[in-house]
């Protein structure tokens, strides 16, 4: 393992460092898959600035702060590849409806919130993610400048977009499909004004990309505009893709096409494009979607609440690259990890994948995709210091042997104990420690009482009317 990028310090004079993280066995998730016990992770100018032993960072580093991480895993933050926070209203509601809220009849839409309800929902969505160990994440929904303004406040790594879209909102809960380009249009100028006022904020932490909602609720038309707009910026097309029986059917009537061949037609399908979903997916599309490069942003626990299982390992296999995400409804990666191998042998009716696999999906897949291979990912000198301390003390995290397996098989979101992200503190031993985490709580439910009940569901905290 390389110990250091930069050694130019005189021997004997310790160097500056920001933060040294002292003992705890690492985790590096490099190309090696290198372990170290008893290591240290020193982080200047929010980058790694070296991995070695703890005798001898500590010997050679002065650091503004020093965490104690003996006896503690240290692992990369995770990367959490699709997500719409403010849609954290319907958790726990929604479940039991059995389809995408965005169909769904009788809950508060996105339509229906005002900025202010937006941001007080991302704000919980972004916290509950940073608490779980996301430290990238992917979000999307209108109001992206509420998104944006959450992640920059609670300190997580972001790509923003808004959630472009000429299907009316209110005829889909009806499941009819009426476009109307002006829907169009005040997305897209949503997006660009986000673009301009967020884009590369704080070193690049935020990033903002374009996002065409699904290719049934976007037009043949607005898909192809956004296709423009997208290959003009640069960075990933996030989307919703063979979700439902209902795109399929919709897609084909219109022109003829499946989903994925709507996404070719339209310019969408390239190696920029992130796919969340791919349940509905023909095994020609599999193939299709394998040559041009495109990746999957994989939601077992999202496919397994309605009851269908995405074919990921098929995708993989035709060289689709796999993201992991939880699409809003928890933050907890570590278990959409388990879920996730869990489907596919369930699918497959065998024991395929393993632990090693499932991590690469949570982190360094899905860095990649978004362009951030070299940045996060993976523990190395010279990446961006996205770190988790995650607490060896809790009874799921014993006994730590080859740290992959329990991880997947073991750990869940609640054992992460300290997060960082881009060298700074975010998460302290569980406490988010940007902001007030139990306000943010309160905030998010009384904004939801308040939209539950204009959408005729009176929330059992209000009793009786
Ligand atoms: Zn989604």
């Amino acid at each position: 393992m390389q110990v250091s990028a930069d050694d130019t310090s005189r021997a004997g004079e310790p160097e500056a460092c920001d933060l040294l993280l002292l003992g705890g066995t690492i985790l590096t998730l490099d190309e090696a898959d290198t372990t170290l016990a008893d290591g240290a992770v020193a982080v200047r100018d929010r980058r790694i600035a070296a991995i070695g032993p703890r005798a001898a960072l500590a010997a050679r580093f002065r650091a503004a702060r020093t965490l104690d991480c003996g006896g503690r895993l240290l692992m990369p933050g995770l990367v959490n590849s699709h997500n719409h926070t403010p849609l954290m209203i319907t958790r726990g509601m929604i479940e039991d409806l059995g389809f995408a809220p965005m169909f769904t009849a009788g809950i508060p839409q996105g339509h229906r919130l005002t900025e202010g309800e937006a941001e007080a929902l991302a704000r919980l969505g972004v916290y509950e993610m940073l608490r779980h160990g996301c430290t990238t994440i992917v979000d999307f929904y209108r109001y992206p400048q509420a998104l944006a303004r959450a992640h920059a406040e609670l300190g997580s790594r972001a790509i923003v977009a808004g959630r472009v879209h000429d299907a009316d909102p209110e005829a889909l809960t009806q499941r009819r499909y009426v476009y109307d380009p002006t829907l169009a249009r005040e997305a897209i100028q949503e997006n660009a004004d986000l673009i301009a006022a967020w884009d590369g904020h704080d070193q690049g932490r935020i990033r903002c990309d374009w996002a065409p909602h699904a290719p049934d609720t976007c037009s043949d038309a607005c898909l192809a505009e956004v296709a423009g707009l997208a290959a003009g910026h640069g960075g990933n097309i996030h989307t919703h893709l063979c979700q439902s029986p209902v795109e399929v059917e919709q897609v084909r009537a219109r022109s003829g096409l499946t989903p994925p061949q709507a996404m070719e037609a339209a310019g969408l399908l390239t190696p920029a494009l992130l796919a969340a979903h791919c349940i509905h997916i023909e095994a020609e599309d599999v193939a299709r979607l394998g040559r041009a490069g495109a990746a999957m942003a994989y939601t077992p626990l999202g496919n397994a609440k309605t009851g269908r299982i995405a074919p990921a390992l098929d995708l993989a296999e035709a060289g689709v690259e796999i993201t992991l995400c939880t699409d809003t409804f928890s933050g907890d990666l570590f278990e959409a990890m388990r879920w996730g191998v869990a489907m596919q042998r369930i699918r497959r009716g065998a024991p395929v994948l393993d632990a090693r696999t499932a991590l690469a999906w949570a982190t360094g897949n899905g860095a990649r995709r978004l362009g951030l291979g070299a940045e996060v990912g993976a523990l190395t000198v010279g990446r961006r210091a996205d770190i988790l301390v995650m607490n060896t003390d809790a009874p799921s995290m014993a006994p730590l042997i080859d740290g992959h397996g329990l991880l997947v098989y073991g750990a869940t979101g609640m054992d992460v104990g300290t997060v960082i992200v881009d060298g700074r503190v975010v998460i302290e031993d569980g406490v988010l420690a940007t902001a007030d985490g139990p306000a943010i709580v309160r905030e998010a439910q009384k904004v939801s009482e308040g939209l539950w009940a204009r959408s005729g569901r009176r929330p059992i905290t209000l009793g009786e009317a």
